[in-house]
């Protein structure tokens, strides 16, 4: 059983709502979701936080960030606007130490974010 929740889901030891799943990213519904959208996006391999996936330096930032637009897509709110979001530490609110982008949408979001 992996430490890490999000690699547990990652692994298919954690339950989860896949929306869809790339060679080497993985879409699930977050469990409380703060929006009509709330999709989380992670990479299969585990990174602590957004600083050291972007170091990594071997593109899969890009795909992360390419898959979130997919799940916009997919999701229907590529026209009418979504977030992405990497919450990067404590004053961030980052709870899950394996880097994950949100993709937020389906209602108007107030600016700036609460
Ligand atoms: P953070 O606060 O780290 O940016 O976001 C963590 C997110 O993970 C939260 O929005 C939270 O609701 C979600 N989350 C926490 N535990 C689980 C879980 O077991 N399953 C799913 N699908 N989402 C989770
Ligand atoms: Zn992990």
């Amino acid at each position: 059983m992996a430490e890490c929740l999000f690699c547990g889901i990652a692994a298919g030891e954690i339950p989860a709502t896949i929306v869809s799943s790339n060679p080497h990213t993985i879409a699930f519904r977050d469990i409380n979701p703060q929006a009509p959208v709330h999709v989380l996006v992670i990479p299969r391999d585990h990174y602590p936080n957004l600083a050291e996936l972007a170091a990594s330096g071997d593109g899969l930032l890009a795909e992360l960030v390419a898959h979130a637009h997919e799940v916009a897509v997919a999701e229907g709110i590529a026209d009418s606007g979504y977030r992405v979001i990497f919450n990067t530490g404590l004053q961030a609110g980052q709870t899950v130490p394996h880097v994950h982008a949100h993709v937020l949408g389906g209602r108007l979001m107030n600016w700036p974010p609460g």
